[in-house]
């Protein structure tokens, strides 16, 4: 297993929230596993190109080596592409926001801001500006962004105690965050984000969850309750408990969930740069425009709607040429994360579909464009469906893939399939790339990582945490040497 960080986990450790420790409970799989001697790990090691350049992606991975994956194809007869989804969707009609040309100060992609407080070496410089803003806005309805506002709105003595960095914390100290909303481009029913996620908003203390409108309830409601959504129906009926906006305490901070609204410009402060208003474009929903005619005679597999695409979740939001204007003196965007193509300038072509961000695959399988199987070669996780599903998903879709590479592997078809593609051989060389072997950048196994791993827990044992994370590679590195 090859990681661009010395750490693995992926974004269990970098994404999930450090306030949900249970969780992460999962990485006790990859220690059980790990423990297997044919098992190998190198960390700090950058398979690939990183994404292009902008100021996001800024951090080039300095301290690790970097190779292209083409050097590893002459030592392995199998290779699993599991990397992930390293970027965010951009919001591409939105002056000032976060990819513009021109973004306005305090709007971040929420990969950019969920990174930083889980302590992601590429992020650790990052610093949201919390000292001057009450209000913050979240583009997004997903859980990413349930994430997000929680972060906020929880206070800093509740989060002492978890994994979070005592950077990270002490810049939430300085917070004076009091009221955060949620805002999607749709309506009630169509919301992304899961029950359980949203529960636990109703939950925090010290914030109180505002009402959403009565007459948009009422329309979302009898839309799921034509389709017998019973999971969607429950879902509403927790969203509808929110409290009178007059009823609110003035001591509280607020959560609130906004809709039908599409951001149209970040507009920011002239004299400081940074967001302080956003003017937005009014929605309305619409069914989804008719599936095209099947051509005649029907094709004999007609794809099939999957169970939990339902026709609430396919309505279009489209403007109504109506704006408004709200303030906020940070926004996050949580509108989805997307693949990159990590072998863009490796003389190799790895099939790669630019608009849907995601490696080109049959059920894991990879593909070259005439959608023949490229033999040994596969993709699992984020970079082969997309940045959706929980770890449990994930991990059901690596166990499948798994036993797929030892069917193909044991079967006939695929010595006779290698013998006419050059990509991997049958027959590996032993070993490892010499590049790894001779790695004038340090290289670390496994050993070198629980190293790490046993010094993250020292040092959050004395902070009455479970670890406190180093966040920056060289502080990792510090404690090879
Ligand atoms: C903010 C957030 C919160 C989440 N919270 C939850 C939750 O609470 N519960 C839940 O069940 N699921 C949660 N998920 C979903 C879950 O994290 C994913 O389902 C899962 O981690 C995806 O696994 P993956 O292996 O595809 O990718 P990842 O976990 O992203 O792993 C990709 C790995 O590839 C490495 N990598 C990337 N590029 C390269 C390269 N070029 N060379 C070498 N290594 C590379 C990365 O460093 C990383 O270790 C969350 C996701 C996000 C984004």
């Amino acid at each position: 297993m090859y990681d661009r960080l010395p750490t693995p986990y992926g974004l269990v450790r970098y994404g999930v929230a450090p306030d949900h420790p249970e969780v992460k409970n999962c990485q006790h799989k990859f220690d059980e596993l790990s423990s297997d001697p044919r098992f190998k790990f190198y960390g700090n090691v950058y398979i690939g190109s990183p994404p292009d350049n902008d100021i996001w992606h800024s951090y080039s991975y300095p301290h690790a080596l970097h190779i292209p994956i083409s050097s590893l194809f002459p030592y392995y007869n199998n290779i699993l592409l599991t990397y992930g989804a390293s970027t965010s969707n951009p919001l591409p009609t939105t002056n000032g926001s976060s990819y513009s040309a021109r973004p306005a100060g305090n709007v971040l992609p929420a990969l950019a801001f969920v990174s930083w407080y889980n302590g992601h070496p590429a992020y650790a410089h990052l610093r949201p500006k919390f000292e001057d803003v009450t209000d913050a806005t979240i583009i997004g309805h997903g859980n990413v962004a349930i994430d997000c506002a929680r972060i906020l709105l929880k206070s800093s003595d509740s989060l002492a105690g978890t994994d979070i960095p005592e950077p990270v914390l002490d810049v939430l100290r300085s917070s004076r965050v009091r009221h955060v909303q949620a805002v999607g481009r749709r309506g009630p029913a169509q919301v992304a984000f899961t029950t359980k996620e949203f529960r636990e908003m109703l939950n925090l203390e010290g914030v109180e969850y505002a009402a959403i409108d009565k007459a948009l309830m009422d329309e979302a409601k009898s839309m799921v309750e034509k389709e017998g959504d019973r999971a969607r129906k429950r879902l509403l009926g927790l969203m509808d408990k929110g409290v009178d906006r007059r009823k609110i305490n003035p001591s509280s901070k607020v959560f609130e969930l906004g809709f039908l609204k599409s951001p149209a410009a970040f507009v920011p402060n002239p004299s400081t740069g940074d967001v302080n208003r956003i003017q937005w474009s009014i929605n309305t929903l619409l069914a989804p425009p008719a599936p095209p005619p099947l051509p005649a005679p029907a094709p004999p597999i007609v794809p099939s709607m999957s169970s939990n695409v339902t026709l609430s979740s396919t309505v279009v939001a489209r403007p109504t040429g109506e704006e408004i204007e709200t303030s906020a003196g940070l926004v996050i965007e949580s509108v989805g994360y997307r693949s990159e193509n990590i072998a863009k300038n490796d003389g190799w072509a790895l099939p790669f579909d630019q608009r849907r961000g995601r490696v080109v695959n049959d059920g894991g399988r990879i593909v070259d464009e005439s959608g023949v199987m490229i033999p040994g070669l596969y993709a699992a996780g984020w970079v082969a469906r997309g940045p959706v599903g929980v770890i449990a998903s994930t991990m059901q879709n690596a166990y499948s893939i798994a036993s797929l590479i030892i069917s193909d592997h044991t079967s006939s078809h695929d010595a006779q399939a290698r013998s006419q593609s050059a990509v991997l051989p049958a027959n590996p060389k032993a070993g490892i790339p010499p590049e790894v072997e001779r790695s004038q950048q340090r290289i670390v196994k496994l050993d070198d990582w629980r190293r790490i791993d046993e010094e993250e827990q020292k040092r959050g044992k004395l902070l009455g945490k479970p670890r406190e994370k180093f966040t920056t590679v060289e502080s990792m590195l510090e404690v090879l040497d």
